[in-house]
């Protein structure tokens, strides 16, 4: 198995992708730790998997991201796979939009992210060895109207992805972005049917599909990719 030893904390990892991940990962033998804000599902699905656990985590806060890992160093060694899954979306154009939640998704789904690799990297450093998927989106590569907010901050993981990438050149540490389309999640569900309509493949994606390629990039499978950005999109963005 892939992941047999390796330890791996999965953000946001209490439902939709981020749940996939975490229940692929540990089916594969890795020891996982689901961090997120939900706890009753996050406790629910850590004692539904082999050798997981739950803890809260927020990940704006620095203080909980250092506590996370230390119990999660103390308990099973050190961190092998961070996925930076969690995010939120709210809609709404540049005069619709309120600047409080343009700086929310900021802070969550760009800021989070950093926090979780500036945590984590000394650990893979020191090992000479990890791989982090931050999770950003199609709406990483291109534009949607009703998107500036959740736009800018996919774009900002995107790019924050190949300068990890380049700072952990030569360190056995990979770091690489994937780019979902439109899922099948409590977030995707949101989305308008003909979003995916025009699309090659012209139907909503399941998690599981994204999952695959996480977990490509998190094993020793994409052994020669770093700073890479990997669309799982059924061609919507062509
Ligand atoms: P989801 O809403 O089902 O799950 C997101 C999870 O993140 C939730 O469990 C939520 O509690 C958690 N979370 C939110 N804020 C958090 C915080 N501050 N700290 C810790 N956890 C927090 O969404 P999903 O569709 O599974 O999305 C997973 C990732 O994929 C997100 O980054 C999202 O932006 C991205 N994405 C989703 C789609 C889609 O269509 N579903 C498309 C492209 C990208």
């Amino acid at each position: 198995m892939r992941f047999d030893g390796r330890i791996a904390i999965v953000t946001g990892g209490a439902r939709g992708m981020g749940a996939s991940h975490a229940r692929a990962l540990a089916a594969e033998g890795a020891r996982v730790v689901i961090c997120d804000l939900l706890d009753d599902e996050g406790e629910a699905l850590a004692q539904e998997l082999p050798a997981a656990r739950y803890r809260h985590l927020d990940v704006t806060d620095e203080q909980s991201w250092s506590s996370v890992v230390r119990e999660t160093e103390d308990a099973f060694g050190a961190v092998d796979v961070l996925i930076n899954n969690a995010g939120i979306v709210h809609f709404g154009g540049v005069e619709a939009l309120s600047p409080a939640h343009f700086r929310q998704m900021i802070e969550v789904n760009l800021v989070g992210a950093f926090i979780g690799m500036h945590t984590v990297l000394p650990g893979m450093r020191g090992r000479g060895r990890g791989s982090i998927v931050n999770i950003s989106s199609a709406a990483g590569l291109t534009g949607f109207a009703g998107g500036v907010g959740y736009v800018a901050s996919k774009w900002g993981v995107r790019g924050m992805t190949k300068a990890a990438a380049l700072d952990m050149a030569g360190t056995g540490v990979r770091v690489n972005s994937v780019h979902p389309g439109v899922i099948r999640t409590p977030m995707g569900d949101s989305a308008s049917p003909e979003l995916f309509a025009r699309q090659p493949i012209p139907r909503i994606g399941e998690p599981e599909e994204v999952t695959r390629m996480v977990l490509f990039l998190a094993s020793d499978d994409a052994s020669y990719t770093t700073g890479g950005e990997f669309l799982i999109d059924g061609g919507q963005t062509i």
